[in-house]
């Protein structure tokens, strides 16, 4: 679950093995779990990502069962940091939550959030958006008009 590509194979997505263990750790696994989520931090290499850091839920984020809803504090405190710490070669590159269903797809309310965030990005590029499932994971390249294209695993 490490490479990922879009269906035309043009853009290649790379998550870290500490940003999957992330993921891992907040998977909704029982019945009561609330949704969490964070910044997906990174390099990019044209049009290739590589993911390497997703930042954990702080204690101003807002937890539902079905409703994750993430306050600025702190996640961007991790992302100024990086940035300065790797001289600018890691940054932020998109937003990731969990869904408790088997293979998650976007709400109505992901999409619109979602274009409204790639919107706001100062660098004008499209913004990676992850939705965490139970058994797998949604990936979606978000510009601010319309549908992006989707990742889905290499191997
Ligand atoms: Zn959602």
């Amino acid at each position: 679950m490490n490479s990922w590509a879009t269906t035309d194979r043009r853009a290649l997505l790379h998550f870290s093995e500490s940003t999957l263990e992330t993921f891992c750790r907040y998977v909704q696994v029982s019945d009561t779990d609330c949704e969490a989520g964070g910044l997906l931090l990174g390099s990019v290499h044209g049009v290739h990502m590589i993911i390497e850091q997703a930042t954990t839920p702080t204690t101003w984020d807002k937890r539902f069962r079905y409703l994750f809803e993430r306050m600025p504090f702190g996640h961007e405190t991790i992302a100024l940091a990086r940035w300065t710490a790797s001289h600018g070669i890691v940054r932020y590159l998109g937003e990731w939550h969990t869904h408790p269903e088997d293979d998650p797809h976007p709400s109505d309310l992901d999409i619109s959030e979602w274009r409204r965030l790639s919107a706001k990005r100062r660098d004008g590029r499209p913004m990676l958006a992850v939705i965490v499932g139970r058994k797998s994971l949604y990936a979606e390249l978000v510009p601010n008009l319309g549908r992006g294209p989707v990742f889905a695993p290499v191997e």
